[in-house]
């Protein structure tokens, strides 16, 4: 496949992108990451804290429906959240095997055990089938937001909702997601899946009556037909994965729930106790919002990187080039598909690549054979379970200071040995709960 003029140049101006089409694993430090007092004001434009908030009190009002309808939030009254766990087996595991530096704590965000789609998913995907189910609830008068919002769940509702639509294109976990959802308020739904997405996850949809568009071709694709498809229909929504603002302040919400999971483990985050976290990435959609909402709570004491398949290292181009949704992975001559289905975007959000542009330190490329080594190892030394796409972000704690650029990110800003050896690391585990226990059994004999 021929590389584009523009990757050339990149190329010849950076050996890390001769790396990213060699598809060699690397760590991309984004040049363009400024301190957040610099950034904050331009971002707020876009998403205030005020918008963060209001998206809160959204889950909030639907938390007593939530509870009723899905009993495992029950302990959470409602709200979809997951565990933070401390996970030091596994970080003396990652030590000992991959001979690795692995300062401070490493702890493990569980969203690939959060409730109802069993990965992060849930936090944006269910968000915004919420907000629009609110906002035609609303507008015709069924409900005001005094209101229980148990009623959500009443027959006159699910008959109302089913004069509407929900249509999203996905690899897989977004489709579940705003499938369950959306088919349990009552809505018709039709997601479109691109062809690296598992045959489990269009079974599980289909069993819950969604209509499963499947694509031969990649996520760009299916996202595209499928906005294209809703928009002919008037009574349509489309969830767009590559510039929704809904899903993005579902996943923001993330930050401020986390602060309080840290400090309830008694957990400092400040400039001597630097946090560091690291997301497996996509279109950008779950780890744009998650670090936007990461770096508003804790500015610059937050770094948050992101990790990509190297076959699909899309926004790392994305926000590289400063060519945003209009790059595309093929024009570093990569093609093929990815075990990390969840991963598997040739291009990336416009959205989530210009609002995280100046925010993000950087990006890993990981290859995929690792990512069931890692999924092995979590399971013999933790005993969980999380699907190859969400261990992509143990790259990050094994490589940081592996790599001579983050030796260097860590001294320009400051974070040296005592620092570190107050860090806390955070992997963000992405997804793998609904994944059924044949398919477990087919991951853990995977060897690449
Ligand atoms: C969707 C997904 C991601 C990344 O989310 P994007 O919004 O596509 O960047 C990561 N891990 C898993 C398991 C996912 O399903």
């Amino acid at each position: 496949m021929s590389i584009k003029e523009y990757a050339k140049e990149m190329i010849e101006m950076d050996p890390v992108f001769q790396d990213i089409a060699d598809q060699k694993e690397t760590l991309w430090i984004n040049g363009a990451h400024l301190p957040f007092n610099l950034v904050d004001g331009v971002c707020q434009l876009v998403v205030s804290d005020d918008d963060i908030a209001d998206a809160e009190k959204r889950l909030h009002r639907f938390a007593p429906y939530i509870k009723k309808c899905f009993p495992e939030t029950a302990e959470d009254e409602g709200l979809i959240e997951s565990p933070l766990r401390d996970i030091s087996e596994m970080q003396q595991a990652l030590i000992n095997t991959y001979d690795a530096e692995i300062p401070g704590r490493l702890l493990l965000k569980m969203d690939s055990h959060l409730p109802i789609a069993g990965s992060v998913k849930a936090r944006g995907g269910i968000y915004e089938v919420l907000k629009h189910a609110e906002d035609l609830a609303l507008d015709a008068g069924m409900i005001t937001e005094e209101d229980n919002y148990e009623r959500f769940a009443d027959d006159d509702f699910k008959e109302f909702f089913g004069k509407y639509t929900v249509q999203v294109g996905s690899t897989g976990n977004l489709g579940l997601s705003i499938g369950i959802m959306s088919a349990f308020l009552g809505f018709k739904v039709k997601v479109h899946m691109s062809a690296d997405a598992r045959q489990w996850k269009k079974d599980m949809l289909r069993s819950k009556g969604v209509e499963v568009i499947e694509y031969d071709d990649d996520y760009s694709k299916a996202v595209q037909e499928g906005r294209r498809l809703s928009d002919l229909d008037p009574s349509s929504y489309f969830v767009d994965d590559e510039y929704s603002l809904p899903l993005f302040l579902g996943y923001a919400v993330a930050a401020q729930r986390l602060k309080g999971q840290l400090e309830e483990m008694d957990i400092e985050v400040d400039i001597d106790h630097p946090l560091i976290v690291y997301i497996p990435c996509g279109v950008g959609g779950a780890p744009g919002g998650v670090c936007y909402g990461l770096k508003r709570v804790f500015g610059d004491d937050v770094h948050v990187f992101f990790c990509e398949p190297t076959l699909f290292p899309s926004v790392l181009i994305g926000i590289a080039s400063a060519k945003y949704e209009e790059s595309n992975v093929a024009d570093f001559g990569l093609s093929g598909m990815s075990a990390a289905d969840g991963l598997a975007c040739a291009s990336p959000s416009g959205l989530v690549t210009r609002l995280c542009g100046n925010l993000v330190s950087g990006d890993f490329t990981v290859r995929d054979a690792i990512l069931f080594d890692y999924m092995r190892m979590l399971k013999e030394t933790e005993d969980v379970f999380i699907e190859p796409s969400s261990c992509a972000a143990f790259t990050g704690p094994v490589s940081l200071m592996k790599f001579e650029d983050g030796r260097d990110y860590l001294e320009l800003w400051g974070l040296d040995e005592s620092a570190m050896a107050n860090a806390t690391q955070i992997c963000w585990a992405t997804g793998g709960r609904l994944v059924p226990d044949d398919i477990w059994d087919k991951y853990m004999n995977t060897y690449l």
